[in-house]
């Protein structure tokens, strides 16, 4: 029977390959050589994938491909910092954002078409939730920015980390994700290590505790509030599933992980909503107990936003006040303002906004993404 639709290869891990490979009656190791031409290699073209046997790539050809993601818009910053929006095969666009420092770079994936949490400070939640991305639309945005910034396979390693930090919740597109972050860890695709990986989430915590025993990565936790009266407004997920729940949670995660790993805690500086000294207090309270550092975020505008950015001195003395306390604390250097590529400025076109009630109501069941 004529296969209408071509297998995209990209959204195989090795594991999942080799399956695919064994019930054709290939040899397994055939499916490292192609995981290799296809993510270390960057090739998408069967005919270039030399030690592979002529059958093989002809047989393939006919049924398999590799399709890249397609360029929409490419955008440089001033600062070096690049912004892919991407087209999907239905027509939806994504966001790929890469940010260069010195020889290395990190890559800030988008895991779902909009996103179904509103949190309020965030632009992606203005459009809505579409739909989760593939596998091959995940790892597509990693194929592609390695190919655009590295044409030459030799050169240094420019994609050093990356984060599921672009458009959507990681943990609502579960299994994709997951699959999508074997293959950056995977020495014959990515070859990242686990802490150059890192999944940030809005706190769904049922999928938060699967996590740990299926991949290990880092972790952020998008907390932006101290206690859970200003979380419920700005992360109303957190009404769901509330700090207490959330923090013990990030616990049970790292129990039995070296001391020097800590969880990433991101915090958007909100001018007059969560910036005060009595946050700093606060939030130095509750993670007294949790193996964190603290990541400050100044807040990035966006269009018809009722937020502002905390100034730089408000953000010195919040960190301060942090750092007495005995926490580790960053402030995030804002990149890529200028082409709209910094945190929370990500707005890929959504087709269709009207879905994010149905997916906000499966955040109980997250393994049936
Ligand atoms: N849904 C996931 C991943 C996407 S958001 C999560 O919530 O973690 C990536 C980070 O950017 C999060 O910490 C998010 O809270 C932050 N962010 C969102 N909007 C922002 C804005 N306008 N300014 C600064 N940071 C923002």
């Amino acid at each position: 029977m004529a296969q209408d639709k071509k297998i995209n290869l990209l959204d195989f891990t090795s594991d999942k390959l080799k399956a695919f490979f064994l019930e054709r009656g290939e040899k397994p190791f055939r499916a490292t050589q192609i995981i290799k031409w296809i993510h270390q290699h960057g090739v998408s073209d069967f005919s270039e994938m030399s030690n592979v046997s002529k059958v093989l790539r002809a047989e393939l050809e006919d049924i398999a491909e590799i399709k890249p993601l397609e360029i929409a818009i490419d955008k440089e910053s001033d600062d070096g910092t690049r912004k892919w929006l991407l087209r999907l095969d239905d027509g939806n666009c994504i966001e790929t954002v890469f940010i260069p420092e010195g020889s290395r770079g990190t890559l800030c994936v988008s895991s779902q078409v909009g996103c179904a949490l509103d949190c309020t400070f965030c632009s992606t939640a203005r459009q809505g939730f579409n739909r989760n991305l593939t596998v091959a639309e995940i790892i597509g945005q990693v194929w592609l920015a390695k190919n655009l910034l590295q044409p030459d396979p030799e050169s240094e390693r420019v994609i050093s980390n990356v984060v599921m930090m672009g458009m959507g919740e990681p943990l609502l597109n579960y299994n994709n994700v997951i699959d999508a972050m074997t293959l950056m860890l995977d020495d014959n695709a990515y070859g990242l290590s686990k802490r150059r990986v890192t999944l940030s989430t809005s706190g769904v915590v049922p999928a938060l505790d699967r996590l740990r025993d299926e991949i290990d990565v880092s972790l952020a936790i998008s907390l932006h509030a101290p206690n859970n009266a200003l979380r419920d407004q700005l992360v109303p997920v957190n009404r769901k599933y509330p700090i207490e729940q959330l923090l013990a949670s990030c616990n049970r995660f790292m129990e039995g992980k070296a001391a020097r790993e800590r969880i990433t805690i991101e915090y958007v500086m909100l001018h007059g909503v969560n910036d005060s000294d009595e946050c700093a207090r606060e939030l130095a309270i509750v993670l007294k107990d949790v193996p964190v550092k603290v990541n400050l975020i100044p807040f990035n505008p966006f269009p018809e936003t009722r937020y502002t950015r905390s100034s730089n001195n408000r953000i010195h003395r919040f960190s301060d006040i942090l750092t007495d306390a005995g926490l580790v604390v960053m402030t995030r250097k804002t990149r890529g303002e200028d082409i709209d590529a910094a945190c929370g400025q990500l707005a890929g076109d959504i087709n269709d906004k009207s879905r994010r009630d149905i997916h906000f109501a499966r955040i109980e069941s997250p393994a049936q993404t």
